[in-house]
């Protein structure tokens, strides 16, 4: 491809809005242009990229066994109905209503395809013979972004490999899992990322064991808790914390007293008010389990995790009670509930780390009230002891005990064992071999195809520009004549163009009539591994100029057998990234 042939609308500066290097990088680059908050046209450099990324899942998918088929954006608003996701979406949901003769149709343009894929199921596999099968497409999702931000990253429009699984047995639906969580870990890999698989709660879209793939960076939207270590990952709402020190500091027990805090509700402003850290607070949580009270205790400066708190409880779904709840149960409007003397008897569960709390500070039960010197046992009991708080940076790893990093991350997949939800609400049975009528066991599986390259962005680049993989490079190798008008150094530019051309590189001539600082500029903004420069010098004496996008010095190769020479280079390279990773960050 030549440049003058393409459109690569190249920035110098920084523009507007855009806050984080990918987004920058990607609007300077000349890869995507903003067409409206969240939704993005994807330029001819953008595009190569993008198709490439799209490609690699492809092939890993084929090869994991899955079949791939095409489903429309637009499906019935019934089937989200059916299924209760029209509740669950809320906002998220992308609706329309098309006039269609005398009737109005209300459709949904899908932010994924469940409830389409199981009920084309449900009418086309009737016995265990037809299964276990796994489909998968590569089409545009549509969720409304309220706040629509970081480029491709957060968009109300995007690419998505969805994949489905349909097996008769939870053991075959974890081997199906299994497949997709290696095919996952190459496609990554083969793009060359840096990835991480950690475990996750399967979230609003329902059933019990999860993955999400995610890479590593500082503006991840993701917070994800790593063991260097043994290589335990997980996302903050499953993270568990591992063993801890709960034993109390020996000093003496202080005697309960009763202080007036005027509007003083909050944890931060007890502490200020009554001189006193968050960690000498206790944070008493009133939730609805399944309707019914319960109390958690946290340290103050800790944060709940209502995954954890769900399951101590035993409950289906948990919430924070209502004002009034918390009036009747302890007496004192929100913010002055205390294990301390409760009006009404509801169970009482603990994280650990109050086990190690002396002296402490919690609400009086009363209005504009707190109390201090309160001690564990002494003046409250507690029903039950948990994990029931968000881990953070420096806690204990529950696999191995050492530290856990906290780490932001961008999400770039995930896996779910879905199970029967929507099997059962859409009626996709089958006849297992003994002729029992049984619900589908589902799993389903996703990947941000545009996240994939705003992922690799974000955590290859330097102040000059992008920094590509070879895998995803919209263009292998690029070809910088010095002189544009200088006859011998076209006309070698250009047969080497055709010769990289025919040998399937991916190769771009930049034939602008423009100052060589300027393409040298633009050559390093773009980001192609290899940067080929054609000088008049170089050229009498039979040589080019050769460098990797990454390594701060060029080297020189001979002008003969250039073509062969550099496509052996990009042919390994695509293969396994080697030099991209091997490189000094
Ligand atoms: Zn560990």
């Amino acid at each position: 491809m030549l440049w003058t042939q393409t459109l690569i609308p190249t920035m110098k500066e920084t523009p507007e809005g855009a806050e984080i290097p990918s987004h920058v990088l990607m609007l300077r680059a000349g890869l995507i242009n903003q067409v409206m908050a969240g939704a993005y046209t994807y330029l001819p450099l953008g595009l190569l990229a993008l198709r490439k990324a799209e490609q690699i899942v492809r092939e890993e998918m084929n090869a994991a066994g899955a079949v791939e088929l095409a489903m429309p954006a637009m499906s019935p608003l019934t089937l989200w109905e059916q299924t209760g996701r029209v509740w669950a979406f809320g906002n998220v949901l992308v609706q329309a209503t098309l006039p269609r003769q005398n009737r109005k149709v209300p459709i949904v343009f899908g932010p994924t395809h469940e409830e389409i894929i199981t009920d084309f199921v449900s009418r086309h596999i009737s016995s265990y013979r037809q299964m276990p099968i796994t489909m998968y497409q590569i089409t545009t999702k549509f969720r409304n972004e309220e706040r629509p931000r970081f480029g491709v990253l957060r968009t109300s429009e995007f690419l998505m490999k969805d994949a489905y699984s349909f097996d008769p047995t939870v053991e075959s639906l974890n081997e199906s899992y299994e497949k997709m969580y290696s095919a996952y870990c190459c496609s990554f890999a083969r793009c060359g990322l840096d990835y991480l698989a950690v475990e996750a709660e399967s979230g609003p879209i329902g059933g019990d064991a999860s993955h999400e793939f995610m890479v590593i960076a500082d503006n991840g939207e993701d917070t994800i808790l790593h063991c260097k270590d043994c290589g335990y990952a997980a996302n903050q709402e499953k993270a568990e914390v591992g063993a801890r020190d709960c034993v109390p500091p020996n000093v003496p027990q202080e005697s309960l007293k009763k202080v007036d805090t005027p509007n003083v509700s909050t944890i931060e402003q007890v502490s200020k008010f009554l001189a006193c850290k968050p960690q000498d607070i206790i944070k008493t949580l009133i939730y609805a389990a399944d309707g019914k009270p319960i109390a958690v205790l946290l340290r103050g400066d800790h944060e709940a995790n209502e995954g954890k708190i769900r399951k101590v409880a035993a409950a289906a779904k948990i919430e924070l009670a209502a004002p009034d709840v918390i009036y009747q149960v302890t007496g004192a409007p929100v913010g002055f509930a205390g294990p301390v003397g409760m009006k009404q008897k509801i169970p009482i569960f603990a994280d650990r780390d109050i086990q190690a709390m002396v002296n402490v500070v919690v609400g009086a039960n009363q209005a504009d009230a707190h109390l201090m010197g309160v001690n564990l046992n002494r003046d409250f009991q507690v029903d039950r002891f948990a994990d029931l708080r968000k881990a953070v940076n420096g806690d204990p790893c529950p696999r191995c005990s050492a530290k856990l990093a906290l780490q932001h991350a961008i999400e770039i997949g995930h896996v779910f064992k879905l199970g029967t939800k929507y099997s059962e609400a859409l009626n996709a049975r089958f006849l297992d071999s003994a002729e029992q009528l049984k619900p589908i066991i589902m799993g389903c599986y996703g990947i941000g195809v545009n996240r994939i390259l705003a992922a690799l962005i974000e955590t290859n680049h330097d102040e000059n520009g992008i920094i590509w993989s070879m895998a995803l490079a919209p263009y292998e190798v690029l070809l910088v004549p010095v002189k544009v008008p200088d006859e011998p150094s076209m006309k070698a530019a250009k047969q080497l163009h055709d010769e990289l051309a025919a040998a399937g590189i991916d190769v771009l001539l930049d034939d602008r009539d423009c100052r060589a600082g300027v393409k040298f500029k633009d050559a390093d903004l773009l980001g192609i591994p290899l940067r080929v420069v054609i000088g008049e010098r170089g050229l009498k004496q039979g040589k080019l100029e050769m460098k990797w996008r990454w390594e701060k010095d060029a080297k020189m190769i001979d002008l003969d057998g250039a073509a062969k020479t550099l496509a052996d280079f990009v042919r390994l390279e695509r293969k396994d990234n080697d030099r991209f990773h091997d490189r000094e960050k």
